[in-house]
C-alpha cells in the first residue's frame, strides 16, 4: 500500500507549476487526483501523464475566483469519486510594483485568486472534508494552503502578494481550530524561490507576472543550501501534509526555502 492509497485528492492550478508537481506526487503515492485549473490544454496534459504512468486522474475546470465555479468543481469532484481527503488551495497569480504605483486591479486580481480563492474552495468543499462519514481507518482528512514565504517576511514591491500570502496563514490558523474538531488537519506551505515556474520565470518587456533575470540571480546566491528549490521539493513537503504521519500537525506554517530567511549572524 502507497502513503496516499484510496485518497481523493484535489489541487487547484494544477496544470503547470508546484501544483502539477504536487498533483503528480500525489497520483505517484497512490492518490486518485482532481487536476483544477483555469488552464485546460496544460491540465490535459497533466491528466494524460499521469494516467501513462499509471496514476488516477481528471481535470475539472474552472476559477477559484468564482463561488459558482467552487462548488461545480467540488460537487463534480463528488460525482466522480463520492469523497474528497485532500485539498490543496495552490492557485495563485502575481501582479508586481511599488506601494505607491499599485492599481486596484492588480491588488484585486492577486487578493481574489489566493486569499478570495482559498475561502471559496474551503468553503465549498467543508461538508465533503468534515463529513460525519469519517475515514475507515480513523486517518484525518487534509487542507494544505498555499502561502509563501513573502507572506510572512514582506517582499518589497509585491505589497498585494504578501498580504495575499498572510491572508491566506490567517485563514489556515483559524480554520485549523473551526475544522480539527472534525478530523480535518489545515496546515499552509511557505515556498522561497521555487525556479522554473511561470511566477518565477525571468520577466521579459510584456510579461505580467515573472522576476526580472538580475534579480533572479540574486535571490539564488542569497539560499544558504545553494540552489533554488524545485516544484518536488514543494510537492514532498505537501505529500507528507496530506499523509497519516502528519495526521497531529494542525494549524501549521511549513516554511520550505533552503534557509533562505535565516538571519545570518558573522562572527
Ligand atoms: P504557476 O503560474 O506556474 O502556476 C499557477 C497555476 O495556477 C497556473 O497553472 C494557473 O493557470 C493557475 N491559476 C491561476 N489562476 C487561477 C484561478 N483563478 N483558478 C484556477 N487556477 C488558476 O505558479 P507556481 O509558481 O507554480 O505557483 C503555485 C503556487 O505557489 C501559488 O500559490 C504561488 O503563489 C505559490 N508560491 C510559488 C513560489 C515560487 O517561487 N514559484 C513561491 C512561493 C509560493
Amino acid at each position: 500500500m502507497k502513503s496516499l492509497t484510496g485518497r481523493v485528492a484535489l489541487v487547484t492550478g494544477a496544470g503547470r507549476g508546484i501544483g502539477r508537481a504536487v498533483a503528480e506526487r500525489f497520483a505517484a503515492d497512490g492518490a486518485s487526483v482532481v487536476i483544477n485549473d483555469i488552464d485546460s490544454e496544460s491540465s490535459q496534459d497533466a491528466v494524460e501523464k499521469i494516467t501513462a504512468e499509471g496514476g488516477k486522474a481528471s481535470f475539472i475546470g474552472g476559477s477559484v475566483t468564482s463561488v459558482e465555479d467552487a462548488s461545480k468543481i467540488i460537487s463534480e469532484t463528488e460525482m466522480l469519486y463520492e469523497s474528497l481527503d485532500i485539498l490543496v488551495n495552490n492557485a495563485g497569480v502575481t501582479r508586481d510594483s511599488m506601494f505607491h504605483r499599485m492599481t486596484d486591479e492588480d491588488w484585486d486580481f492577486v487578493v481574489d485568486v489566493s486569499l478570495r480563492g482559498t475561502f471559496n474552495m474551503c468553503r465549498a468543499a467543508s461538508k465533503l472534508l468534515r463529513s460525519s462519514n469519517r475515514r475507515a481507518d480513523g486517518s484525518n482528512r487534509k487542507v494544505i494552503n498555499m502561502s509563501s514565504i513573502n507572506g510572512i517576511y514582506g517582499t518589497a514591491g509585491n505589497s498585494n502578494y504578501s498580504a495575499a500570502k498572510a491572508g491566506v496563514i490567517g485563514l489556515t490558523r483559524a480554520l485549523a481550530r473551526e475544522w480539527a474538531p472534525s478530523g480535518v488537519n489545515v496546515n499552509a506551505v511557505a515556498p522561497g524561490y521555487i525556479a522554473g515556474t511561470r511566477l518565477t520565470s525571468p520577466r521579459g518587456p510584456d510579461d505580467d507576472m515573472g522576476i526580472p533575470s538580475e534579480i533572479l540571480k540574486d535571490i539564488e546566491s542569497s539560499i544558504p543550501i545553494g540552489r533554488a528549490g524545485t516544484p518536488d521539493d514543494v510537492a514532498g513537503v505537501c505529500a507528507w501534509l496530506a499523509s497519516v504521519d502528519s495526521d497531529y500537525v494542525c494549524g501549521q506554517v511549513v516554511e520550505v526555502h533552503g534557509g533562505m530567511e535565516i538571519i545570518q549572524v558573522k562572527n
